[in-house]
């Protein structure tokens, strides 16, 4: 069994608290030796090998990204780590020593913590709770919890990590990226050694990634060991320092971040070249439809100006937190900014969301959960939302039979697999809601429809069908606007490419003369006088 005696642990666990009560470093930074190495993992599900002979170490003071297609077995890796399984073969040395993980107490108390995208705080308690939850000092002697001690308690390792939180605020009230913040405090108070984030990026908007990011930076200078699971690319560079890819429960490779291309990750995940995954361009630009001018929201982007075409496919390139969405959001009026947008010739006045859906502006957003799909509802109702709204005004009422007929007919075009309109819509696959939101826009014959990182989440298959209902879209004159961290997609479907770096229109680019690898280069390079 494993102790805990040889841990030095953070600066809120009783033995590394030193005399006069300052914080010391987290442990030996500098330390090359591993915190962690497996080597030779194997799990299998009911016969299927999730994963296949997998090597993976962590170093202290590092963060090694593990990448992979859905389903390649990157949380199934992490679920060892956690003591979810006590079936898997292979060799596990943390901290020098070798050991079986064989359950979740067991993985929590030799100092490993898992942040799940579903975050697992308690929303009807405070974040000082929340921090504290477990704490044994803090309800010693009353056996009642013991609010000022936990609050203390709370404020100290919020003031130590830096955090933006209210020990007293209930953590329901909190923004997702807030939650997150409540969850690794927690997770820090305890004996941490090594800490897992899985698709942490997935659910938060750029300002919140940007965030969390500073974050993990903070907590890899002070000598912090972890392990972060991303299936985008454009990110890595800006978090890790070693990157290991997973394909089908193998491993493909490790590399250090500074040796290998985005083209390289991309073909290592997939076993292939994506540019195979993407149809033959057939749209031709038409005459400008949407025109921004000079649009500023101060601090986060600033005199953005540009012209759309119809039968055009724009694409906003920019890597995470750079202020690409928030610019789609300020032009569909789902946000405030200064500068004016003009669409067909005419200046938007008062623009809002539903006046944009009425001219036939569409956005598929990027966080389809929160604000795309409208849950505790059928395929079919979420398809038909748009003629609804389109028809209700000049005729009030469709009949059932009119209304089952779309929805057939948009499961179709959109090639929505499983066909069922009665299907709740969270029971949906990640692509199929989107194209549900898709096929939204196209009922509502929108002249303009904005994407917001389409692909995210989806299998590769729905992604190359997503590419070609874009480029389709274009061809029948829809002007689309693409926003998306697969740089290959931008660089493969785009006729012209806006480059956004720290919210500022820095170069227009051509479609055709540029691949991902340059892109990438064009949005994280740093101006000569920075
Ligand atoms: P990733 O996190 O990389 O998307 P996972 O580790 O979740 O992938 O899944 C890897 C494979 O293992 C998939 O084929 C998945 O269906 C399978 N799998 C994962 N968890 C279970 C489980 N509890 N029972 C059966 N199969 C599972
Ligand atoms: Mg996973």
């Amino acid at each position: 069994m494993y102790s805990n005696d040889s841990v030095i642990g953070t600066p809120f666990c009783n033995k590394s608290q030193n005399g006069n009560g300052t914080p010391n470093a987290f442990f030996a930074f500098g330390n090359p030796n591993p915190v962690l190495q497996m080597q030779g993992i194997v799990k299998e599900f009911a016969g299927t090998r999730a994963l296949d002979e997998v090597d993976f170490d962590v170093r202290p003071g590092e963060v090694h990204a593990l990448i992979g297609e859905n389903g390649a077995g990157k949380s199934t890796l992490m679920n060892v780590l956690a003591g979810r399984f006590d079936d898997y073969t292979g060799l596990i040395t943390f901290d020098g020593r070798q050991v079986r993980i064989t359950s979740p107490r067991q993985a929590r108390n030799m100092g490993i913590a898992v942040i799940y995208q579903e975050l697992s705080v308690l929303p009807n308690f405070t974040v000082a709770e929340n921090i504290m939850l477990g704490d044994e000092k803090a309800q010693r002697w009353t056996r009642k919890l013991d609010r000022a001690s936990i609050n203390a308690g709370a404020r100290k390792i919020i003031e130590y990590l830096r955090f933006d939180l209210d020990p007293d605020e209930p953590v329901g009230q909190l923004s997702k990226a807030r939650q997150c913040l409540v969850e690794i405090a927690g997770a820090l108070r305890r004996n941490i050694r090594l800490l897992v984030f899985d698709e942490p990026t997935a659910s938060l908007g750029s300002e919140d990634i940007d965030k969390l990011f500073g974050v993990i930076k903070d907590l890899r200078d002070r000598g912090l060991a972890m392990v972060y699971i991303s299936h985008r690319l454009a990110e890595l560079p800006i978090i890790a320092d070693r990157v290991t890819v997973l394909r089908d429960g193998r491993m493909v490779g490790t590399k250090a971040i500074t040796d290998c291309r985005i083209s390289e990750l991309t073909r290592m995940m997939l076993g292939h070249d994506l540019a195979e995954a993407f149809p033959q361009k057939t749209n031709r630009p038409g005459k400008v439809i949407l025109k921004a001018e000079g649009l500023t929201r101060p601090g986060v982007f600033e005199n953005i100006s540009f012209e759309l075409r119809e039968g055009e496919i724009l694409g906003i390139a920019g890597l995470v937190g750079s202020g690409r969405s928030e610019i789609v959001r300020a032009i569909f009026g789902a946000d405030d900014a200064r500068g004016t947008v003009e669409f067909r010739g005419r200046p938007i006045v008062g623009r809002s969301p539903s006046l944009c859906r009425a001219l036939g502006i569409g956005m598929v957003p990027e966080n389809r959960k929160r604000e795309g799909n409208i849950t505790g509802r059928t395929m079919a109702e979420n398809l038909n939302i748009s003629i609804l709204d389109r028809l209700a005004g000049r005729l009030g009422f469709q009949s059932p039979r009119n209304l089952a007929a779309h929805a057939t007919r948009m499961i179709k075009q959109m090639k929505i697999d499983p066909p069922r309109p009665q299907m709740d819509i969270q029971d949906l696959s990640g692509g199929n809601q989107q194209k549900v939101i898709v096929g939204r826009w196209l009922a509502a014959e929108s002249k303009v429809i904005i994407f917001d990182e389409p692909t995210q989440g989806i299998d590769v298959g729905t992604k190359s069908q997503m590419y070609r209902l874009i480029i389709d879209l274009a061809r029948r004159g829809r002007a689309i606007i693409l926003i998306s961290s697969e740089l290959i997609e931008i660089a493969k479907l785009a006729d012209r490419i806006l480059v956004i770096r720290d919210g500022r229109l820095v170069r227009e680019m051509q479609g055709r003369q540029t691949d991902e690898d340059a892109l990438f280069a064009e949005c994280g390079r740093k101006d000569k006088s920075e």
